[in-house]
């Protein structure tokens, strides 16, 4: 079902990025053109065929836009840098979400835990698919479309009422004691990507792990946001000194400066 949802997910985001493109209206400043793609990458692109797939990004991706935008921030400053760290920061609190719930039920048994990455799994697809709806959703009444708006908040309606279930059923599983032995004692999370790791695992399993793309991808986006995080911190108190009339006396602070603008 949530495949299927996806599907038409998927098609309605197709035509309407078509739509879109064709008439060679859309400006980089529209609110359907991901800002995180124009700033650097979408997180949407980075876990594409992993478990982690979050599946095709709502928003516009155009390389066209991206370049505008890159030679228009030249001259002014549109600070989208900070909804890209917004979205790179929340993708980076979801997982350490998964890292605090896989720690706390790294006990159980591997049925229990396959069952969990599951529902995990399909919450996190059902999540998409509500905030893709309520995107739509916007549009579509935007434009007047009523009909087709009730449509899509039954849908919507359907896909909260799921998402309860869901998320029901992993708190039931954490009440119900674990079925496991000892035997499972020897897991350990990743605290990376959240990812299940045995410590009786050999050094080639670790390296695949080390080296796998879902691995990898967390470790990028936590890179990027720390990265971005520190650049716009400094950037911030740049400003504020500039704005209380002080002077930046201290060399390594006036060399940082000079770098980043
Ligand atoms: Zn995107
Ligand atoms: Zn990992």
């Amino acid at each position: 079902m949530a495949a299927e949802q996806r599907k038409i997910i998927e098609q309605l985001m197709g035509s309407n990025l078509s739509n879109f493109t064709s008439r060679g209206q859309v400006h980089f400043t529209d609110r359907k053109v991901c800002r995180s793609f124009l700033c650097g990458i979408c997180p949407h692109d980075i876990f594409t065929n992993t478990k982690m797939d979050l599946g095709p990004c709502p928003k516009i991706h155009s390389d066209k836009l991206k370049s505008d935008y890159e030679r228009a921030s030249y001259s002014h400053s549109y600070g989208y840098e900070w909804d890209y760290l917004e979205d790179l920061e929340r993708h980076v609190d979801e997982c350490n979400r998964r890292i605090d719930i896989a720690e706390a039920r790294k006990e159980k048994t591997t049925e229990e835990i396959e069952r969990t990455d599951e529902l995990m799994r399909e919450i996190a697809h059902t999540d998409h698919s509500i905030e893709v709806l309520i995107e739509e959703m916007k549009a579509l009444s935007q434009k007047g479309r009523v009909n087709q708006t009730m449509k899509h908040y039954i849908e919507l309606r359907r896909l909260r009422t799921h998402r309860q279930e869901l998320h029901q059923e992993v708190i039931s599983m954490n009440e119900v004691p674990s079925q496991a032995g000892t035997t499972h004692q020897k897991l350990q999370v990743c605290d990376v990507c959240s990812a299940y790791l045995s410590r009786l695992d050999n050094d080639r399993r670790l390296a695949d792990h080390f080296s796998g793309k879902m691995h990898l991808g967390y470790a990028m986006l936590r890179n990027l946001a720390k990265d971005l995080r520190d650049q716009l911190e400094l950037q911030t108190s740049d400003k504020n000194e500039e704005e209380g009339g002080l002077e930046a006396e201290n060399q390594e602070y006036g060399e940082q400066h000079s770098m980043l603008t």
